[in-house]
């Protein structure tokens, strides 16, 4: 059974101090290990920080919202897996859709990223979703599948094995406008039987894949319970302690029901 995981994306948002005080609530409150795993992705310039304060916390990992595919050069601006690896980080988002939208990049640099994580040992949490014109045309399906064969391209099984896949819809990602859990399902399932096409039906059983966009404690509720949406890659609501530890608890509920199941 795959364990689910709750991935804070604090995107461009918080102070110093903000992100230390909620950095140090999320360690005061999860003391014990649950079933479901918990990430957080602040901005790049806090990282040390961060993994700094949540060194003895094992239940909290680090992630980086974006990486650079090259280990070092003239690229002004940008940082490396080398670097990361020095601040402790063991995820990074690559290929969010305001990376894609605002940073023009590519389904090429995408899948080059992905490969220099795996190479340096960090978790891909690889971002895919359609924009709402895609939506409106009934063509989500088939660009998130491209975007998705595009990712894996040239990747072994046992990288595959590595990934997280998040799907975010680009028309519900910090707009409070949410695609149904029935929706998302529809898609996730679709993108796991991709996942299968590219290595084999048992790895594919294994691939966590997220559902993010407008997520929230009330809108969530409804995603979690789907055996196939594996957790959530949470924006907005990363933001707000209160609204995240719900969310974690959420998660934590629906593995207690299903364990109790298969009891
Ligand atoms: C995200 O950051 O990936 C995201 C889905 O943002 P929000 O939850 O704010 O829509």
């Amino acid at each position: 059974m795959r364990n689910k995981i709750i991935i804070g994306n604090w995107k461009m948002n918080l102070d110093l101090a903000d992100a230390q005080d909620l950095t140090f609530k999320l360690k005061t409150s999860i003391k014990a290990k649950r079933p479901t795993e918990i990430a957080i992705c602040p901005p790049s310039v806090y990282l040390l920080t961060i993994s700094n304060i949540l060194k003895d916390t094992p239940y909290i990992k680090v992630g980086a919202q974006n990486m650079f595919y090259k280990e070092e050069g003239a690229y002004t601006g940008e940082i490396s897996p080398i670097m990361l690896k020095d601040l402790h980080v063991e995820m990074v988002i690559i290929g969010h859709s305001e990376r894609r939208q605002y940073f023009n990049e590519s389904d090429k640099d995408i899948n080059l990223k992905i490969k220099a994580a795996l190479k340096f040992g960090f978790t891909p949490i690889f971002c895919v979703g359609e924009d709402l014109i895609i939506r409106e045309k009934g063509e989500a399906e088939i660009r998130v599948k491209h975007q998705v064969l595009e990712g894996l391209k040239d990747l072994s099984s046992v990288e595959i094995e590595k990934l997280i896949i998040a799907y975010e819809p680009i028309w519900a990602i910090g707009t409070g406008k949410i695609c149904s859990g029935e929706d998302a399902n529809k898609i996730i399932k679709m993108i796991r039987s991709t996942v299968k096409e590219k290595s084999t039906a048992q790895i594919s059983e294994k691939v966590r894949i997220l559902y993010g966009g407008s997520v929230k404690s009330d809108n969530f509720k409804e995603h979690i319970k789907y055996p196939d949406i594996d957790g959530g890659l949470v924006g907005g609501a990363s933001l707000n302690f209160e609204e995240f530890i719900k969310l974690i608890d959420l998660a934590n509920n629906v593995h207690e029901q299903t364990q109790s199941h298969h009891v």
